[in-house]
């Protein structure tokens, strides 16, 4: 899953970027709100993380922005700002969510996994399932019938992607959107190197979960 964090605090977006990544999510960094809506517009973020007080364009403007456009990223707004109607009109202007600064990373990390979770056939699930397929978000572990999948944390998040997308097929772009960051070169064979990682990993278990290559397009995860 791919969070966009907007934050004009270098020290505060770093302290994000790291916590995050270490969860595995894949993470780029804005430090305005211009940079931020650009960024915004031009990839597919799965959640956004907007600190309400920012250079050049302000949280609330920038999520008011969004939602003219049409884009439905969910969107967590962080601020030192606590009063009501302050949440209120942050809430107002399309944001989802809201949390106020100081914050412990624990509480950031449940709502960003409850944010994550919204489309409503992913509704409260903290774990995929596919076939005998097995992935619990919250333990980071992966598991085909009775045996553990070791996997590191990019074979995880693709296939976290896989599994939610699974049955259907998932463009290259797609992956590379969801799974990837901003540094991904999309010439390079990254994205078929790692599935071949994982097809080898699921493949040396009982797996019923098999990764079709869909030729021209990308692959799906079909769950017989
Ligand atoms: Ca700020």
């Amino acid at each position: 899953m791919r969070i966009l964090i907007i934050e004009d605090e270098k020290k505060m977006a770093s302290f994000l970027e790291r916590g995050l990544k270490e969860e595995h999510y894949t993470v780029d960094v804005a430090y305005d709100g211009e940079k931020g809506l650009e960024y915004a517009m031009t990839h597919e973020y799965d959640l956004l993380i907007v600190d309400w007080m920012l250079p050049k364009m302000s949280g609330i403007e920038l999520c008011h922005q969004l939602r003219n456009e049409g884009k439905k990223n969910p969107i967590l707004i962080l601020t030192a700002k606590d009063s009501v109607e302050d949440k209120i009109k942050g809430l107002d202007q399309g944001a989802d969510d809201y949390l106020t600064k100081p914050f412990s990373f624990d509480e950031l990390l449940a709502r960003v996994r409850a944010l994550l979770r919204r489309p409503a056939h992913l509704a409260d699930k903290t774990v995929l399932e596919c076939a005998n397929l097995k992935l619990d978000l919250i333990k980071r572990q992966a598991w085909a019938g009775e045996t553990e999948i070791a996997l590191s944390q990019k074979e995880f998040a693709l296939l976290e992607f896989l599994m939610r997308h699974a049955g259907e097929v998932v463009s290259r772009t797609a992956i590379a959107e969801h799974v990837w960051d901003l540094h991904f070169d999309p010439m390079s064979n990254t994205i078929d190197v790692y599935i071949n990682f994982l097809r080898k990993k699921i493949g040396e278990t009982v797996s019923k979960g098999k990764i079709e290559t869909v030729r021209g397009i990308g692959y799906r995860l079909a769950c017989p």
